[in-house]
């Protein structure tokens, strides 16, 4: 490239240069305005009040910030459900604090105590009598496998004998962080629930 005679260069004067100088000013001219943000092509009304998510996340987001559990707590790990449940580790974080009396309005049992083979049937009606969807959290050692009374003739040798389980949460008893920390792995489990059924 050819240089002036104060050191700058001279570009050529080519039909192609012309045409792309032509272009340069033509965009120049038509770009004196800003361009305005996508979203303000929405009217404010509905720029502040849509949300976009799947069915399943907004299915889920009910069941999963509002489990209520049933009472159904045959033995000692039931104090530390109880309290898990007051004002110190305060379930209601987790929009759990309300116990039901009626399984119909309960969908988790919390399998908090022993349990023997007398009172199975009994605890095996309470969570026919529960709701779908339901689940179950076996709570201490006693409701994962029977625990320290496991080789006893009348103790059922983990409630999973009886009804399904979806979380376990070991100890005897579990302390109260152990049993929020099951709670928190059972609304994941919901949280990734599919309703739309698979094709
Ligand atoms: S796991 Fe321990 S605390 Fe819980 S019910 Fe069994 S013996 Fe009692």
């Amino acid at each position: 490239m050819e240089v002036d005679s104060h050191g700058k260069f001279i570009y050529s004067d080519t039909d192609v240069d012309r045409t792309e100088g032509q272009i340069v000013e033509e965009l120049k001219a038509n770009s004196t305005g800003i361009i305005p943000d996508p979203d303000q092509w929405l009217e404010e009304d509905l720029r502040e009040n849509i949300l976009l998510t799947s069915v399943d996340a907004l299915l889920n987001w009910g069941p999963r910030s509002s489990i209520w559990t049933a009472i159904c707590f045959p033995a000692c790990c039931a104090f530390e459900f109880i309290a898990a449940n007051g004002p110190r580790f305060d379930l209601a974080r987790f929009g759990m604090e309300i116990l039901r009396a009626s399984p119909r309005q309960a969908d988790l049992m919390i399998t908090a105590g022993t349990l023997t083979w007398k009172m199975a049937p009994s605890i095996k009606k309470v969570y026919d009598q529960m709701a779908e969807p339901k689940w179950v959290i076996a709570m201490g050692a006693c409701g994962i496998s029977g625990g320290i009374f496991r080789s006893s003739y009348n103790v059922v040798p983990g409630y999973n004998h009886i009804v399904p389980v979806d979380v376990y949460v070991p100890g005897c008893p579990p302390r109260p962080e152990a049993l929020i920390y099951g709670i928190q792995m059972l609304q994941d489990k919901i949280a990734k629930r599919t309703i739309a059924k698979k094709g």
